[in-house]
Formats: C-alpha cells, structure tokens, sequence
C-alpha cells in the first residue's frame, strides 16, 4: 500500500495547458504559483491581502481591471480561485464564505421548485440538512442513494426531474467510495450533473473533472486550508458557461470570503501535496495497526484491501487520504470512551488539518443525521489523522483504546 503507484490516476493538472505562463507544469508547481505571480507594483512575492470593499474608478462606468466592490471581485480572493481551477483542471472556480455556502448557491444556480437531486445515503451531515431543512422547503426533492452502488443510483434518478446526481468519495464518515466515471455516464444518461464533493480527497489525491464531473464542491476548511484556522468553501466547474452562471449566483447570492480568509487558505494551499503525502503515510500505519487489534470492529479506510470500495478508489484515487472511521468493539459507550480518552487527538469536529482530531459522529458531526435514513452507527468513532510523528499517534490510540 505505502507509496504504491496507482495507474489509474491521471492529474488533470499535468495532463494539459495551465495559466502559470501558459506552460504545464506539476500539481506542486500550480499550488505555489497558480494565480500567484508576483505583484505588478512592488513585487510583493506573496499576493497582498487587498483588504478593501470598494475601489476607485478612473471615469463614470470605467472600473480599473474590473475591479469595482469586492462582492462582485477581489484580487486576493481571484487569487485563489485561480489556483482552485488550476488544481482541479476546470476553467471556473470560485470561492466562498464556508462549503455549505458554496453548496448552497450551486443548488439555486441549478436548480429550481419542482427539481429533484439524488443525494448520499451518508451525506456530510451539514449537507443532508441543507437538503432536509432548507432546500425541501423551497420545493426541491431529494432521495438518498448508496453512491457506491451506480445500479442504486441509477434507480433513485426521476428522469426529466433530477437535476442533481451528488455524491461524496470518500464519504463522511463510513468512507464509501463511489466510481466518478460510472456515476457520470449514470447522470448525464439522465440529464443530470453530477456534482462531487471532494472535501475529503482534496484535488492532490482525487480530480473528478477528469473522470467527467460537471462540478467540484469544497469545504476549503478542511485539506485545502488544512491548518484549521479559516472556514471556507469552493466550487470548480467543469464547463465554462456553468461556471460563469455560477460566477453570477456569488454575486447575486453574495456568500463570498474576505480577503484574509482567502489569503489564510491560500496559504495553506502552497502546501497541500506535501502534507496530503504525510496525512496518508500516517493514515496507513494507523489503519493497518487499527485492522484486527481486539477492541477494534470493523476498520474502514479505502486504502485496505478488504474495503470494498479498494479497486475503485486506486483507479480514480493518487492514494487513499487521512481519514480512518473504525467500529468500537465494546460498542457504543466503548467508542464515547475512546474519543474522552484521546489526549494527542484532540477531540473536535471538523478535518484536514496538521493536527489530528477525533470525534463520534452519531454525537457530533453526524448527530443532525439521528432517526433519518442517514444516522450513522453509535460505535463509529472517526480519525482525522494529521502530520504528527505517527509513532506519538499509535501510542495515544493504544491508550484511548483501553
Ligand atoms: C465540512 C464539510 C462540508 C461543509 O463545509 P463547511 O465549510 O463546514 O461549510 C461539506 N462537505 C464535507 C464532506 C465536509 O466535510
């Protein structure tokens, strides 16, 4: 498993023509210069924080650069969007003030009353509640589906009122892995986008527009920050049109980040090959110390062998991230004890960033999720396992673990 290649995985961003002075050049290379040449005034090597909401124009109806509120555009946080679409090898991407912001003006940018989206059977829960609680409401059906099963999702589609085909790979937080390329034919056969949420791959490990995604949703909280010090969120578009119609719901709806959010995150990007290297260097130890130890069910980690969703995430997968859940076998209360008796892991919500965390879904991040079809075992604790000496991470778990 260590350092395996995998031959299916193809980097969109090496594969073809990037805006880094129009050459192509290696992911590593996009996420420090992507967007990020050095500034025209003085050179500042890193792009300034343009911490401003409106800017002066030469003439009535003469905006310079087209930078007129920073609603509507932001150089710092163009910046980053620049970097997004190159590293996720679409033409549009843009930022916003969280995922679910992000989220959110996807679905009313596509979407209208009547409409209908198939949606994971264990969705984020903060996105099952979008769908459950606020997009319901405004008339937009949803069914979830077992993403890794393409026969599944093809039966949940209404065909001529899906609009939506979404899914998560990995998903949060049974790590189910559904096959993009199979997903895609399964959607566009209907007419329907297929939309992958890759908050948990990152566009280092996993790029879904390569295997015929129309849109990427992020959480750039989570690896693409990956220090877990800004909220955020992005959407990458497949198609150009989509993508400015997109462009025109941000302003329109007016979910943007700040300036420094989007300074913060892109940051953070500069980064994010080398730690997704040590996130899943980690995560392999742990998963293969966690698989048959005594107080530990099943482990799930798509990076295993028996994971059932093993072959379909080495073909689309560069490797297979830094998120483990596991089945406590002393059961519920057993795994309750586990996350209180984490000392390294800190106990918090959220992923993706250098430190690793631990938490119980069905309590946590999961509890919105309780009594719908998307509740999660009450024995599954969740690793988000970060860049720390790993032999300091096994050790804290063999306490934790009792
Ligand atoms: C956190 C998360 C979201 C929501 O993002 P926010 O930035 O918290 O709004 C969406 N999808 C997944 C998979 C997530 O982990």
């Amino acid at each position: 498993m260590p350092g395996a290649t995998r031959v299916g995985f193809q980097p969109a961003a090496t594969a073809g023509p990037t805006n880094v002075s129009g050459m192509s050049h290696g992911f590593e290379t996009l996420a420090i210069h992507a967007g990020q040449d050095p500034e025209a005034r003085t050179g500042a090597v890193i792009p300034p924080i343009y911490q401003t909401s409106t800017y002066a124009q030469d003439a009535v109806g003469a905006p310079r650069q087209g930078y007129e509120y920073s609603r509507s555009g932001n150089p710092t946080r163009d910046a980053l969007q620049e970097c997004l679409a190159a590293l996720e090898g679409g033409p549009v991407a843009l930022a916003f003030a969280s995922g679910l912001a992000a989220e959110d003006t996807l679905l009313r940018t596509v979407c209208k009353p009547g409409d209908h989206v198939v949606i994971p059977d264990d969705a984020y829960g903060g996105t099952y509640r979008l769908f459950a609680k606020v997009a319901e409401r405004w008339g937009l059906d949803y069914t979830p589906a077992k993403v890794s099963d393409p026969a599944a999702v093809r039966a949940a589609i209404r065909p001529g009122t899906t609009r939506i085909v979404w899914v998560e790979t990995p998903t949060n937080p049974l790590l189910g892995i559904a096959d993009i390329a199979a997903l895609a034919a399964v959607a566009h056969e209907a007419d329907a986008l297929l939309v992958v949420d890759n908050t948990f791959a990152s566009p280092y490990l996993q790029q879904p527009i390569a295997f015929g995604a129309d849109v990427v949703v992020h959480s750039t909280t989570k690896y693409v920050g990956g220090h877990s010090d800004v909220v955020g969120g992005a959407l990458i578009a497949a198609d150009r049109a989509l993508g400015e119609e997109l462009r025109y719901h941000q302003n329109a709806m007016g979910a943007v980040n700040g300036p420094f959010d989007a300074w913060l995150t892109l940051r953070g990007i500069k980064t994010l090959g080398v730690r997704m290297d040590r996130h899943c260097d980690n995560a392999e130890r742990i998963a293969a110390y966690l698989d048959g130890h005594a107080k530990v069910g099943q482990v799930l980690y798509p990076g295993l062998p028996s994971h059932p969703g093993h072959e379909v995430a080495a073909k689309q997968m560069r490797r297979f991230g830094g998120m483990i859940s596991f089945r406590a076998a002393g059961g519920e209360e057993h795994a309750v004890e586990i996350c209180n008796r984490a000392k390294l892991f800190v106990l918090a919500e959220s992923l993706g960033g250098v430190e690793s965390l631990i938490e119980h879904p069905g309590r946590m991040t999961h509890a919105s999720a309780a009594g719908s079809p998307l509740e999660v075992p009450g024995d599954l604790v969740r690793l988000s396992v970060g860049i720390e000496t790993v032999d300091d991470l096994l050790a804290d778990l063999e306490q934790a673990l009792g």
